[in-house]
């Protein structure tokens, strides 16, 4: 039996073509979202001072299961894909284990996370809209790097928000996205109405992603030809993430293998959303039912796990539409945790959906235990790891130790969203073991609950 390759590539002309739109098979559709005044389900006109048209069009789209992925998105693509589906034998190895490891590695690109693939979608629709500039929040960092790189590389501005302790903590996320030519401004700042009503009541806050997204969205809706971009959670990105499942598919078609376990970690949902895609449709047509798909997030900021399922604002300012998903509430403050890109109150409204509905399931975890396997997965399969993608790793690793417990020689695939470079303080505290781990208590959960819009 020839064994089977640690990496696995499509060629070119295997990749993609199309993206896969989840909600096309989904039996029942996430609820629609409302406008934040009105509280009536929102129009694509009251979208449009927001978001690109196009992005309108797909945020709204549940009807056509494929869409096409823009010649010029495709050639974006090739600069960076397709991503490796790796083995990870010598992790099996070091598990003992009779469970087959598989992993998707979409941090081969500066961005360092799979955050490229939905900001080169949004960017190449900005510009063939004729706009000439955007605007966006980043938290860790990673996407205010993807989108810096795909609007250099379409020739569009970009203004990113950075949530100030970010912006503080870790300079050279900053410089990255300055030589790519954006500006970055801490957030909350006084550039913004909101920002400084933020500032006024919150002196010498830290800020927080919902502050960022306000005073992005305040700043591109004051603008002439510009527009407001965001990274996760919202359906379109969920779509361009696709292509994240339907290569892992394609190179699992070739291997003769078909995951039992998908697991990603969970902040706004985007990667697990689109990893899980291809495979889900499967589980939604019924051809492939058995399939268990795992969100991990963090113990600090457990929106799936303990968060309420109900209508909720995106964004701190609450000028963002209200989608109804599992959420801290809009006011929930996370605390410092070093997975910063899965701080976030709410998920997206389309796994939100499929997890009300019993198609997944969801786990937290605490940090330590997260870096835990970090250090052991990047020792094993020398890749450092960012440390949101971990929490995937841990339960990846948590599943096959399960497998040498049962003796099943289950089939799993996880996501490995990105590398740790710029985490390399959480590394060290963790290493010194100065790490501790944040559990939010149910009274400090039930004050944000009771901040929650009462929506008839
Ligand atoms: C942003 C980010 C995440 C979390 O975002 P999702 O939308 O939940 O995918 C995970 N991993 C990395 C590396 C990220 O940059």
């Amino acid at each position: 039996m020839s064994k089977i390759p640690y990496r696995t590539y499509l060629t070119e002309e295997e990749m993609p073509r199309q993206w896969y739109n989840l909600r096309a098979d989904m039996k029942e559709q996430p609820d629609v979202y409302l406008h934040p005044g009105t509280h009536q389900p929102i129009t694509r006109e009251d979208m449009l001072p927001i978001f690109c048209d196009e992005l309108c069009d797909q945020e709204l789209n549940s009807t056509d299961r494929y869409i096409d992925i823009p010649e010029e998105v495709q050639e974006f693509y090739k600069i960076y894909r397709p991503a490796p589906l790796i083995r990870a034998y010598n992790l099996e190895k070091a598990l003992d284990t009779p469970a087959k490891i598989y992993y998707k590695f979409e941090g081969n690109n500066t961005s360092g996370s799979h955050k490229l693939n939905s900001a080169a979608a949004q960017v190449y629709y900005a510009k063939k809209q004729g706009l000439t500039s955007l605007t966006t929040e980043t938290g860790a960092g990673q996407w205010g790097t993807a989108l810096s790189m795909a609007c250099a590389y379409f020739g569009l501005d970009l203004t990113v928000y950075m949530v100030k302790v970010s912006y503080e903590q870790k300079p050279f996320r900053k410089a990255v996205i300055h030589t790519f030519g954006a500006d970055v401004i801490p957030s909350p700042s006084d550039t913004t109405e909101v920002g400084r009503a933020i500032l006024k009541a919150h002196p010498g806050t830290g800020g927080s992603l919902g502050c960022a997204i306000s005073e992005a969205i305040e700043t591109a809706t004051h603008q002439k030809g510009c527009r407001y971009v965001l990274g996760s959670v919202l359906n379109q990105v969920v779509l361009h993430q696709s292509i994240i499942g339907l290569e892992s598919k394609i190179a699992m078609e070739k291997l003769g293998e078909y995951p039992d376990i998908v697991i990603g970690c969970a902040g706004g949902g985007s990667n697990l959303g689109g990893l899980m895609g291809a495979f889900m449709k499967d589980k939604l047509d019924g051809s492939r039912p058995q399939t268990d798909f795992i969100a991990v997030e963090p113990a600090s900021c457990p929106s799936l796990t303990r968060g309420r399922y109900a209508y909720d604002f995106c964004d701190t300012g609450h000028v963002t539409p209200l989608a109804r998903m599992y959420t801290l509430g809009s006011d929930f403050m996370p605390s410092a945790n070093h997975a910063g890109g899965l701080r976030y109150h709410g998920m997206s409204p389309i796994l939100s959906k499929l997890y009300h509905d019993g198609y997944m399931r969801a786990v937290s975890v605490e940090q330590t235990k997260v870096f835990e396997a970090a250090v052991q997965f990047a020792k094993c399969e020398t890749i450092l790891p960012a440390p949101e993608s971990a929490h995937a790793i841990r339960v990846a690793v948590d599943e096959a130790l399960r497998c040498r417990e049962s003796g099943e020689s289950k089939t799993i695939l996880f996501g490995l969203t990105g590398t740790g470079y710029f985490d390399m303080n959480a590394y060290t505290s963790y290493l010194e073991g100065k790490m501790s781990d944040y559990i939010p208590t149910d009274e400090e959960l039930q004050k944000s609950f009771d901040t929650l819009p009462k929506i008839g």
